[in-house]
């Protein structure tokens, strides 16, 4: 049940409410910058037949009308391929409902419903979504320090600058190191954000390339941030042709009929791209140095909590 007291203290509580006016600048910022480089926005798609299969593709939300079955988007990564039909480089604050396992109700970082920057570019490379994501990031940062400066001292967040190029780590050089559970403890020793690349191709999604020299390995990335905040984003270079698609699901367990339609638009071509999505809440977090990401929105709901 929802505590209605405690909920009350929650919409009103002055850290919510700072960490509210950062983001709105943070957004704004966000979308300064890929305009100017020439990406076009375009708005979100809260349903659709089709959605990101992420870890378990029978695991999401559903909604029924008009006798059509329609799943709530986990993220928008095929109708961003699908929009590189109407322009060379697309952007989205885009809303992702994602049914977390109970495992993650407080680790600080996971939502049920949050929103991503998600982004894609046709012919690009990882490299050049690399590059992309490091100037998005250290210029956000440079600029929300002057604009925001007020707020942050009130949450008493001192952010250093961010220099690109960011370091890198490969998947096994962080496994090597720190063990399975890298992450968090890979986070906690950076001093600046990092790439994690090159993940093994059963730990990612079928949509993600394999890597042409590195049989197993993927061309793909995410973006670390220091101090413990863990994942900001997560991208990579698309597979896009069609048997090696259905190569990839069918290794991944999916049956093909869920994928019907995708499929069928596959068939009609996709171009080469590559993207990422990159977390808004988990963004808002780490600027304002916040401890626990209910922090960085209103109705934020934690897995397995009821909430508004
Ligand atoms: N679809 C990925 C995710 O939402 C992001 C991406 O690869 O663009 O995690
Ligand atoms: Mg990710």
């Amino acid at each position: 049940m929802i505590e209605i007291d405690k909920y009350i203290d929650y919409l009103e509580s002055p850290e919510l409410r700072l960490a509210i006016k950062v983001q709105t600048k943070l957004i704004s910022l966000i979308r300064q910058f890929l305009i100017e480089v020439g990406f076009q926005e375009i708005l979100p798609v809260i349903i659709s037949p089709v959605t990101d299969p992420l870890t378990d593709y029978r695991v999401r939300g559903e909604v029924e009308c008009y006798g059509f079955k329609y799943q709530i988007t986990k993220s928008m990564i095929f109708h961003k391929q699908l929009a590189l039909r109407t322009f060379p480089k697309i952007f989205c604050f885009s809303p992702n409902v994602r049914i977390e396992t109970i495992e993650r109700q407080n680790s600080g970082k996971h939502l049920i419903e949050f929103v991503q920057v998600d982004l894609e570019v046709r012919e690009a490379t990882r490299e050049e979504i690399i590059e992309l994501g490091e100037k998005l990031f250290a210029w956000v940062i440079e600029k929300i320090k002057k604009q925001a400066l007020e707020e942050l001292q009130l949450l008493k967040r001192n952010l250093p600058e961010f220099k690109p190029p960011f370091k890198r780590v490969s998947y096994q050089q962080a496994l090597d190191s720190f063990g399975p559970d890298f992450e968090a403890k890979l986070s906690s020793e950076l001093q600046g954000p990092a790439w994690l690349i090159d993940f093994p191709i059963e730990e990612r999604e079928f949509y993600d390339r394999q890597n042409d020299n590195q049989s197993g390995f993927l061309v793909d990335m995410d973006l670390i941030y220091p101090e413990g905040f863990g994942e900001a984003l997560s991208g990579g270079e698309r597979e896009y042709n069609s048997e090696r698609i259905k190569e990839r699901m069918l290794r991944k367990g999916i049956d093909l009929k869920a994928y019907d339609l995708y499929l069928t638009f596959v068939s009609q071509g996709l171009f080469q791209s590559a993207g990422f999505g990159f977390g808004l809440e988990r963004l808002t977090k780490f600027v304002c140095g916040l401890n626990d990401i209910t922090k960085t929105r209103l109705f934020a709901k934690k897995p397995g909590i009821y909430s508004l």
